[in-house]
């Protein structure tokens, strides 16, 4: 009896001494990679994100949301919303009270004003208690909601890759409960290589192995720093590239007159302000279907779109086809004759436009590839992971659920 007594008491003890300790909850890392394509994994030439893409979660791809353009859809990642619904509707925007938007002009970009329609997730984890930090993200240094996270900094498109990576090691190696919960990582290397030189250039592959780099140092730095359990990976981009072969451009004014209609953003995706009593010449001259483009009333634009509602959204809207652009004639006559270049904002549907996700870490399954979904999807699921109840939203929780491992 006496034996049975002993042996019992030592299996509760090895029990206990074997039982792991309660895990503290995971921070999530969103990384971005503007303009990553998805078909470049596999190629070789991003070895790290195909590390995670073979171990972890992999989407077949993400579909971006209208406009595919870096700000609505930064914007839409960490709000689940529509940038119609955000209010980040385009790049370059006016709006009745705050007059111009562009996103070089900081005065704007910091302007709360311009983003208080949503509550990004760091606003919602910061009001919860949760401390958040962002290494760059599209509306991180406005005061939305009067909230800013805790840790931000300025954007600077100079500020060394490496040297954004080691500040989120910097975040990620405070004690645990010092430790951001949510943090952002942004990269443009890619996105301006692409531009410049074309999806499919020497320089633009040259970029995707750069950014799979800085992938690969944050990667190495929380492994040497035994955080591989406490650190959740998302990595994903803004919307894909599509080559713009030389003379696929065409002057804006060729397409209605700047004394009919004013155009408020150039480009891909096109807004017009038809002058006061020029509407009806306006509309008789942009809308339907062109040679390379096709315009609508912000009213009638395709429901796949989910655009048009937002007063911020110009009363006419043009969508180039892919790998045309239309500019401004000055813009035009300044091109290098002859060089290819990339552009996004086509429509989103469009397989040049797909958009990158990934996923590694403590909470995702391993080695499970996912049909493609929307990046409204993303939101509900970062909000999920950092123990946060996630604002309204257009995002769908159960795309994502299937990825998380069970209890996470
Ligand atoms: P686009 O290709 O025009 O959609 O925008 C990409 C550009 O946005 C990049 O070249 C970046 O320089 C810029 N950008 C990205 N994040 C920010 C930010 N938080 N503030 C200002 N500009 C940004
Ligand atoms: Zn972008
Ligand atoms: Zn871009």
């Amino acid at each position: 009896m006496r034996h049975i007594t002993l042996f019992l008491l030592a299996c509760l003890l090895a029990a206990c001494v074997s039982a792991p300790p309660p895990r503290p909850p995971a921070t999530v890392v969103l990384i971005s990679l503007d303009g990553f394509r998805p078909s470049e994994l596999g190629t070789g030439r991003a070895p790290n994100l195909d590390a995670i893409a073979r171990d972890g979660v992999r989407a077949e791809y993400m579909r971006p949301s209208y406009p595919s353009l870096t700000f609505p859809n930064h914007y839409t990642l960490v709000t689940g919303l529509r940038p119609d619904h955000h209010g980040v509707v385009q790049n370059t925007m006016r709006d009745a009270v705050l007059g111009r938007f562009r996103i070089k002009d900081t005065r704007a970009t910091d302007d709360a004003r311009w983003w208080n329609a949503a509550e990004p997730l760091w606003v919602t984890a910061e009001r919860a208690g949760l401390p958040t930090a962002t290494m760059f993200w599209p509306g991180s240094s406005a005061a939305i909601g009067g909230v800013r996270p805790r840790e931000w900094r300025p954007y600077d498109h100079g500020f060394p890759a490496e040297t954004r990576v080691d500040t989120v090691l910097g975040w990620l190696t405070r004690p645990a409960a010092e430790r951001p919960r949510f943090i952002t990582l942004y990269f443009e290397r890619l996105d301006e290589a692409s531009h410049d030189h074309g999806p499919d250039s020497p320089e633009a592959r040259a970029a995707v192995s750069a950014v799979d780099g800085y992938v690969g140092r944050l990667r190495a730095g929380i492994a040497a720093n035994g955080l591989r359990d406490a650190v959740d990976l998302v990595v994903v981009s803004d919307h894909g590239m599509a080559e713009v072969q030389p003379g696929h451009e065409i002057a804006v004014d060729t397409m209605v007159p700047a004394d009919v209609a004013e155009p408020v953003t150039t480009g891909q995706s096109l807004g017009f302000q038809p002058l006061p009593g020029r509407e009806a010449e306006a509309r008789q001259q942009l809308l339907g279907r062109h040679e390379h483009y096709e315009c609508w009333t912000r009213e009638t634009l395709p429901a796949r779109w989910h655009y048009g509602r937002n007063p911020r959204v110009p009363p006419i809207v043009c969508q180039m086809d892919e790998g045309w652009n239309a500019q401004t004639a000055a813009t035009v006559n300044r091109r290098v004759p002859g060089a290819s270049r990339g552009d996004h904002g086509f429509d989103p549907a469009l397989p040049s436009m797909r958009a990158l996700f990934v996923a590694e870490g403590p909470s995702f399954r391993h080695g499970l590839r996912l049909p493609a979904f929307d990046n409204v999807d993303v939101y509900p699921m970062l909000a999920h992971l950092i123990g946060v109840t996630p604002r309204d939203n257009d995002g769908n929780p159960a795309t994502l659920q299937p990825a998380l491992v069970r209890g996470r």
